[in-house]
């Protein structure tokens, strides 16, 4: 079997990668050893945020401009129907909406990283947001706690991806595209020839032959691609918890929260939409292999609901349904877009850090364009394997 690109990993990434490929004509083939979607990665678990106003990095901004677009765009493929930023904002799925704009408050002392970044990256960018002080917030979300000294920022028209209808809807999009997608089959070794890569997948008979090679693995990446990449696999937890008031919490009138506690890891949170608001610290979490990752325990539900309901207080503490999954993180936990160092075959995408779900549309975009045209116009020198010294072929 000879392909233009074989695709390992069908994770957002990888899932977008092949579909912005065989969208453009490509003969793309996508290898995982699990279904799409499935809990072993970091592309499960209901729902992501997304936001532009960027308190990471003001160079992120033009990518979440342009993944924004996208995400419009796809939607529309992905469900046929209309979308306005006007009305509001939802783009309608079946009755489900894969794109919410519920907005997205940013909570912190003004001075903090969270507060002054993502207010940084709205006045750079001109990005509409509002900024409230304590008792302003309190009184538009009654459900929020918020101490003297805290302003909150709300950016109106960020919202809440749904991450599983994404996932089947995308696989359904690269199969319609023709796009050859073998979830349950894993890539069991590469190797570089003089016509290109040749390849082994779990399950699959046949030798798979193709010019180029994606590695979109996730916590995965590093062995497959054979380097000493500097990423570490970092366990999270998200716990999702009901409210004293009903629907006080519920994604209609409730923003997603992202609320800086200084030196510890900041709390975030996402609106109910129907099955309790999700709440998770972002960082903080055990190093280590995803295979062995415990469930969620009951101490962790506990810390978790302790701080948490200091900000949200009509907080109930049962935990409502709780799961794992995994960050791979970088040193300075920017992405890493860039060809393999022994090889312009082999194109690597590690998207995570725990930030990386947003962007998915605009990393498919510039893995086709580096893929199918030698380069981008998007600025993605950030990103480049160079940055850590020891990205060297084993
Ligand atoms: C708890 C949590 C919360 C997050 N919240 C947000 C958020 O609010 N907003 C945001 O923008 N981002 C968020 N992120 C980050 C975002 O989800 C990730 O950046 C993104 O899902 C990474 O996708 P991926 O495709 O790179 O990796 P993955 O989803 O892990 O996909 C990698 C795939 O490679 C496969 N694979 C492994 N071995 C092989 C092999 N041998 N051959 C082929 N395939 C292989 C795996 O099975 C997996 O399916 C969050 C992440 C987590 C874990």
């Amino acid at each position: 079997m000879r392909y233009d690109v074989i695709v390992a990993g069908l994770g957002i990434h990888g899932l977008m990668t092949a579909y912005m490929l065989a969208r453009r004509g490509l003969k793309v083939i996508g290898l995982d050893p699990y279904p799409v979607p499935h809990a072993h990665g970091s592309s499960h678990g209901q729902t992501r945020v997304h936001r532009r106003a960027y308190f990471e990095a003001p160079f992120y901004v033009p990518l979440l401009k342009r993944a924004d677009d996208l995400w419009v765009e796809l939607s529309r493929e992905m469900v046929g129907t209309s979308f306005s930023l006007e009305e509001g904002a939802r783009v309608q799925a079946g009755g489900g909406a894969l794109l919410s704009r519920t907005g997205v408050l940013v909570i912190g002392r003004d001075d903090g990283r969270l507060a002054s970044g993502a207010l940084a990256s709205a006045e750079q960018y001109r990005i509409h947001v509002k900024v409230l002080q304590a008792a302003e917030a309190m009184q538009l979300w009654p459900g929020l706690s918020i101490p003297e000294g805290h302003i909150a920022i709300l950016e109106p028209l960020a919202g809440v991806l749904q991450v599983e209808p994404v996932m089947h809807r995308l696989l359904q999009l690269c199969e319609d595209s023709g796009a050859v997608c073998c979830p349950g089959a894993g890539l069991d070794r590469w190797q570089l020839d003089d016509n290109g890569i040749t390849a082994r997948a779990v399950g699959i008979e046949e030798v798979i032959e193709a010019d180029r090679l994606v590695i979109a693995a996730g916590a995965w990446t590093a062995g497959l691609a054979g380097l000493d990449l500097p990423l570490r696999t970092e366990r999270q937890y998200q716990v999702q918890f009901s409210s004293r008031n009903g629907s006080g919490y519920g994604a209609g009138i409730f923003p997603a929260l992202a609320i800086d506690r200084g030196a510890e890891p900041m709390l975030y949170g996402i609106p109910d939409f129907g099955n309790g608001i999700k709440l998770a610290f972002h960082h903080g979490g055990q190093l280590g292999d995803p295979h062995d990752y415990p469930a969620v325990s009951d101490n962790e539900v506990r810390e978790l609901h302790g701080v948490a309901s200091k900000w949200l207080p009509w907080l109930l503490p049962e935990a409502r349904a709780s799961w794992t999954c995994v960050y791979t993180n970088t040193p300075d936990e920017h992405f890493i877009i860039d060809r393999h160092p022994a090889t312009e075959r082999v194109l690597l995408l590690s998207c995570c850090s725990g930030h990386g779900y947003k962007f998915a549309p605009v990393i498919g975009e510039i893995a086709s364009q580096l893929l199918v045209d030698g380069g981008t116009q998007h600025d993605i020198s950030q990103f480049r394997l160079s940055r850590f010294t020891g990205a060297v072929a084993r």
